[in-house]
């Protein structure tokens, strides 16, 4: 079966162009002219990523993408297509649930390279969230602390990696799939100070392609998400080398 991309593009020709480049490279493309197409065809339609421009006619990149994800719960991966330094557009569209963002103007190898890391990503998050791959931490070092029963526990925070939970004091914290995946990596490697590359390797993989940076802003969203609303600091900034979370 092939692999269904939606590419979302106002412009015409640029949307042409990128349709037949990625189908030379054997995907099967729809094409949607706005914001509002695209929803439409993104919720009826089972599709295995979505190219998603921001600047759209009808609705936006980024509202497409919420709506996806808040209220239709896709998580089909998506790429949003960014204008030049559009800097806030790339923090809010990873807040939103981007896996990833490109810059117009951009090199059709950089595209088919972040398609590539994108789509195998979202396999091995699938493979995760099944219980499957990453399951055992002994492979690449082993953890310090085994969790019981895939339970991490730091304060009153308790992380279920089976139930794919994370509550403090039982109010449950919503983290999209990649903010877990660092506070787990995060809690399982307590104490240890875990570096900006470590952290992206395990979090985006070996051969994610993008800047180290995105481990900054997923280590802001977690402090939104957990710290600022608790009161508390849990993730500690190791000024020029990472973070970790300590014992207390
Ligand atoms: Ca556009």
């Amino acid at each position: 079966m092939s692999t269904r991309i939606l590419v979302v593009e106002d412009e015409e020709k640029l949307a042409r162009f990128i349709e037949l480049e990625l189908e030379h490279e054997g995907y099967e493309v729809s094409k949607a002219f706005d914001g509002r197409t695209a929803l439409t065809m993104a919720t009826g339609e089972q599709f295995d990523l979505i190219l998603l421009d921001i600047m759209l006619p009808e609705l936006n990149g980024l509202e497409v993408l919420r709506r996806l994800r808040q209220d239709d719960g896709n998580n089909t991966p998506v790429i949003l297509v960014t204008a030049r330094d559009a800097v806030m557009d790339k923090v809010s569209g990873l807040d939103a649930g981007a896996v990833d963002y490109i810059t117009k103007p951009f090199a059709i190898e950089e595209l088919l390279a972040r398609i590539r890391v994108a789509l195998k990503m979202h396999s091995k998050m699938m493979d995760l969230e099944a219980g499957g791959a990453l399951k055992d931490g002994a492979a690449d070092g082993g953890p310090v602390e085994s969790a019981k029963d895939g339970i991490f526990v730091w304060n009153k925070l308790v992380l279920d990696e089976k139930k794919h939970t994370v509550k403090y004091d039982g109010h449950e914290v919503n983290l999209t799939n990649r903010e877990f995946l660092m506070l787990r990596t995060l809690l399982e490697n307590k104490d240890i100070v875990m570096s900006r590359d470590t952290l992206l390797e395990k979090v985006c993989g070996y051969d994610y392609i993008g800047e180290t940076n995105v481990v900054d802003v997923y280590i802001r969203f977690l402090r939104s998400k957990i710290d600022e609303v608790f009161g508390i600091k849990m993730i500690q900034t190791v000024r020029g080398v990472g973070y970790v979370i300590k014992s207390e």
